[in-house]
C-alpha cells in the first residue's frame, strides 16, 4: 500500500464460527478490515480456513447489522439513543426489582462472549441478585459436561485438535465435522493418511463425514449406549480390554462388564439394528489400533439420555486404555467459538465461575475475589435460599413466564427477558416461547444482528434491540473446545453505533446502581472496562480448573511467539510441529509468573499409579515426594462409591506401603474427615499440620501440609476458610506447582 493510503497492518485474531479456534490474519488499512488470510503457521488451521471461517470478514460487515438502538413503539421499530435505551431499560428493571424481586428478570448470555465478557455477565446477574441466567451450552453439551466430569473429573475435551493426527484409529459418533468443524476434519483425515488410521463413523444419517469412513455404522437414533455396550461385548468376549490399565486405574469396570454381558450380538442387533459381525469388526479394529480417539458432537448429547451416551463413550476409552495419552482420549467438538469458555466462566444457572457451586462457601470465595462484602451481595438476592438455589435453565425460561413458579420470589412471574447474544432458534417449544415473550413487560435483545428472538413474537411495545459489537471489534481471550485459551486481538473499532458487550454491561450496571461494586478493581475509561483487568480478576479466582496461569500478558506473548510470521523459520521446521498448540490450555496452575505451560493432554497415564500416575480407580491417589506424602482424589456427589471411602483411602495407602509414614493422628484425621462428609470445616479446623483433607480442587490450601487428601464432590472449599485468608499469601507460600506435582484424580462410578 502507498503511504497515502496507509500501510496494511496484519492483526492476528481468532475465527468466531466454531470451537476449533483457527487463526484469522486480518489485513487492516486505515482502520478498515480489507482482507483476510488463514493463519498458515497455525497448528490448528493446517494452512486453511473452512468456508465459514473464510466468510468472517463479510459477516462482521454484514448489511443487516443493527446500526443503532431501536425500540418497538405501537408495533413499529423506532430509532432511539443509547442514553434513552439504557435509561428506559434500567428504569423498568429497577421497578421490576422493587416490586417483583430480582428473579423476575432472566439473563440469557452467550457462547459468543469472550471469556472476559462471559465472566462479567455472570458477575452482572450475581450483582443483580439472581441465578436466572444461562447460555447455549445448556442445549448443546451440558450432557457431555455431566457425563464426562462424573466419569473422570473435567467436563471437557481431553486432547487437542492437532493431536488427532497422532491417532491410530478414529471412532466418530454423533457428529459431522466435515460440515460443522471442517478444519478439525482435516486432522482426522491426516491421521487416516499418515497413520493409515481406520476411520469409523457411527451415525443414523449417512453424512459427508461418513463418506470418508472406512467403516460406516448406521444405528437407530437414541441407541448409543446399546451400540457401545455391543462393541464392548466383543471386546470382553475376546479379552481385548486393557487389563493392566483397568487393574491399575479404573474402578467399577466389573459392574460394567456384568452389564455388557447382557448385550449379546443378537440383543444389540435387536436394539440398535447393527449386525453383530459389524460390531465385532469395529471392536477388533479399535483393539488393534491403539491409541484411538473417540470424537462426538451433539448427535450424542441432545437426547434425554445424553449423559448416559457420553459416559458410555468414555467407558469405551477406559476399557481399551486409551485415555491420557497422545492420539487417544475423548475429543468433544463443541459448537460456538467460546462455548467452553463461557461455561468455564459460569454463564449458567447452577454455578459460579470455575464450576464453583452456589453454596455459601463459593459465594464467599467469589466475594473475596470481587472484593465485596458477602453480606452485601447476599442482600441483593431475594433471600439466602435464592442465592444458593439453581436458577432456571434456558430450556425452561418460558415456563417461568407462562406459569407462576416456585423459583420466582414474591409469587410473581417472569417479567423481563434479556437475550444477550442468543438467537433463540436453537431451542425447542418455540410456540411456548413466543407466547411467553408476548406476556413479558420487557424484552431486550443485545446482538450484532436482529435475531429470531427479535422478530418471532407479536409484541407491540416494550421490545428493545441494542447493537452489540462483534468479537472482531474488541479484544480478549477465548477458549477453544480443546481448553486452549488464546488472545483474540481487535481488528477494527465497533461499527455504526454498536458497543462492546462489556461497555453495555457497565452502562447498565451504572444505571442499576451496582457498577462501583462490580467494577471495583477493574479500570474503567469512558465507560469501557479494561479487558485485561477482567482477565486478571478471574485469574485470581479460577483455581478449580486452572484458569489462573493465563494472564493477558502471557496470552498475548504466547500468541505472538507461536504465531510467527517468519515463514523461513517455520519452513525450516517443516511447518507447525505436532506438539504445537495455540494459547494455554487449562489447567495452567499457579500464577502467570510460575509459568505453567498449560495441559494439552489431560490425565497423563504415562506413569504407573504407584509413581503418581493417574488413577481412575481410586477415590484417592497417593503420591510420595521426598518427605511429603500427597494423596488426592475425588468422588462425585450422590455416587454410590462414597460409601467405604475412608476404608478405600487407607487401603490405597497400605497398598503402596505408605500408611507406615502416617502418624496415628494422621490416620485418625483421614478416617474422621473422610467418614464425616458433612462437617469438613470442623474437622480441618482442628489444626492439623501434616495432613490436610481437601474438599475443593484448588491446590493451594495445603502448601505446608505433609499429607494432602484432596476431594472435590463440590468444589466449595469451605474447610479452607480458616487457612485461606488471602490467595496472594498462599501463592507466596507455595513452592511451585511443579515441585508438588498435584494431580486431581477422577474416578468412574455407576450411572
Ligand atoms: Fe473457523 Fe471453525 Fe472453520 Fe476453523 S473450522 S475456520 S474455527 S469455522
Amino acid at each position: 500500500a502507498s503511504a497515502a493510503t496507509g500501510d496494511i497492518k496484519l492483526v492476528k485474531s481468532v475465527c468466531t464460527h466454531c470451537s476449533v479456534g483457527c487463526t484469522v490474519i486480518a489485513e487492516v488499512q486505515n482502520g478498515v478490515w480489507v482482507g483476510q488470510e488463514p493463519g498458515w503457521d497455525s497448528p490448528f488451521n493446517l494452512g486453511a480456513h473452512c468456508a465459514k471461517g473464510a466468510s468472517v470478514r463479510e459477516h462482521a460487515h454484514g448489511e443487516r447489522r443493527l446500526k443503532h438502538p431501536t425500540k418497538m413503539v405501537d408495533g413499529k421499530w423506532t430509532k432511539i439513543s443509547w442514553d434513552q435505551a439504557i435509561n428506559e431499560i434500567g428504569d423498568k428493571l429497577l421497578e421490576i426489582y422493587e416490586t417483583s424481586g430480582p428473579d423476575s428478570a432472566y439473563w440469557l448470555g452467550s457462547a459468543k462472549h469472550n471469556n472476559e465478557q462471559a465472566y462479567l455477565f455472570r458477575k452482572f446477574y450475581a450483582f443483580w441478585g439472581s441465578n436466572n441466567g444461562d447460555h447455549q451450552a445448556r442445549i448443546c453439551h451440558s450432557t457431555t459436561v455431566a457425563g464426562v466430569a462424573n466419569t473422570w473429573g473435567y467436563g471437557a475435551m481431553t486432547n487437542s485438535y492437532n493431536d488427532i493426527h497422532n491417532s491410530r484409529a478414529i471412532f466418530q459418533i454423533g457428529g459431522n465435522p466435515a460440515e460443522a468443524h471442517p478444519v478439525a476434519m482435516q486432522h482426522m483425515l491426516k491421521a487416516k493418511e499418515q497413520n493409515n488410521a481406520p476411520f469409523i463413523v457411527c451415525d443414523p444419517r449417512f453424512t459427508r463425514t461418513a463418506a470418508h469412513a472406512d467403516e460406516y455404522v448406521r444405528f437407530r437414533p437414541g441407541t448409543d449406549v446399546g451400540l457401545i455396550w455391543g462393541i464392548l461385548w466383543h471386546v470382553f468376549e475376546n479379552g481385548w480390554e486393557d487389563k493392566e490399565f483397568i487393574r491399575q486405574r479404573v474402578w467399577g469396570m466389573d459392574q460394567i462388564k456384568a452389564e455388557v454381558a447382557k448385550w449379546t450380538p443378537e440383543e444389540t442387533e435387536r436394539v440398535t439394528g447393527v449386525p453383530g459381525s459389524q460390531l465385532k469388526r469395529v471392536a477388533r479394529t479399535l483393539a488393534n489400533n491403539r491409541p484411538f480417539t473417540i470424537i462426538w458432537c451433539m448427535g450424542g448429547t441432545q437426547h434425554t439420555n445424553g449423559n448416559n451416551n457420553t459416559r458410555a463413550y468414555c467407558v469405551l476409552g477406559l476399557a481399551l486404555g486409551v485415555v491420557g495419552t497422545q492420539g487417544g482420549g475423548t475429543n468433544i467438538f463443541r459448537g460456538h467459538d467460546n462455548v467452553q469458555g463461557a461455561t468455564d466462566l459460569g454463564v449458567l444457572c447452577h454455578t459460579l465461575p470455575g464450576y464453583y457451586g452456589l453454596k455459601a462457601g463459593s459465594w464467599k470465595h467469589w466475594s473475596r475475589v470481587w472484593d465485596v462484602d458477602y453480606e452485601w451481595l447476599k442482600g441483593r438476592f431475594a433471600s439466602k435460599d435464592f442465592m444458593e438455589k439453581s436458577g432456571v435453565p434456558v430450556s425452561r425460561w418460558f415456563d417461568l413466564a407462562l406459569e407462576a413458579k416456585e423459583n420466582i420470589d414474591q409469587n410473581d412471574n417472569l417479567r423481563a427477558m434479556v437475550f444477550w447474544g442468543h438467537a433463540a432458534n436453537s431451542q425447542t417449544r418455540l410456540p411456548d416461547m413466543k407466547k411467553a415473550m408476548e406476556k413479558l413487560d420487557m424484552l431486550v435483545i443485545v446482538d450484532p444482528y436482529p435475531t429470531m428472538a427479535a422478530v418471532m413474537n407479536d409484541r407491540k411495545d416494550g421490545t428493545y434491540l441494542l447493537p452489540a459489537a462483534t468479537q472482531f471489534e474488541t479484544h480478549g481471550s477465548v477458549t477453544a473446545s480443546n481448553r486452549s485459551l488464546q488472545w483474540r486481538d481487535k481488528i477494527f473499532d465497533p461499527l455504526f453505533e454498536s458497543k462492546t458487550d462489556h461497555e453495555i454491561m457497565y452502562l447498565l450496571a451504572k444505571k442499576l446502581g451496582f457498577a462501583d461494586e462490580m467494577f471495583k478493581n477493574i479500570k474503567v475509561e469512558n465507560d469501557i472496562p479494561l479487558i485485561e483487568d477482567v482477565t486478571r480478576e478471574f485469574n485470581r479466582g479460577m483455581w478449580t480448573i486452572g484458569y489462573t496461569g493465563q494472564s493477558p500478558e502471557r496470552l498475548k506473548t504466547h500468541m505472538a511467539n507461536q504465531h510467527t510470521f517468519d515463514k523461513t523459520t517455520l519452513q525450516a521446521r517443516g511447518g507447525p510441529a505436532d506438539g504445537d498448540y495455540y494459547g494455554l490450555p487449562w489447567p495452567s496452575w499457579g500464577t502467570a509468573e510460575m509459568g505453567h505451560p498449560g495441559t494439552p493432554v489431560l490425565y497423563d497415564t504415562s506413569k504407573p499409579v504407584a509413581e503418581g500416575g493417574l488413577c481412575f480407580r481410586a477415590r484417592f491417589g497417593v503420591e510420595r515426594e521426598g518427605d511429603n506424602l500427597l494423596a488426592e482424589g475425588s468422588y462425585p456427589v450422590g455416587s454410590e462409591i462414597k460409601d467405604g471411602y475412608p476404608e478405600f483411602t487407607m487401603a490405597m495407602l497400605k497398598k503402596l506401603g505408605w500408611d507406615k509414614d502416617l502418624t496415628a493422628d494422621e490416620k485418625a484425621a483421614i478416617e474422621k474427615v473422610a467418614g464425616d462428609k458433612t462437617n469438613w470445616k470442623t474437622d480441618l479446623s482442628g489444626g492439623i499440620q501434616r495432613v490436610a483433607i481437601k474438599h475443593g480442587c484448588a491446590p493451594f490450601g495445603n502448601a505446608k501440609a505433609r499429607t494432602v487428601v484432596w476431594n472435590f464432590p463440590d468444589p466449595v472449599p469451605t474447610h479452607r476458610e480458616p487457612l485461606y485468608t488471602s490467595r496472594r499469601d498462599l501463592v507466596a507460600d507455595y513452592p511451585t506447582y511443579e515441585d508438588r506435582k498435584m494431580y486431581r484424580l477422577p474416578i468412574l462410578f455407576k450411572s
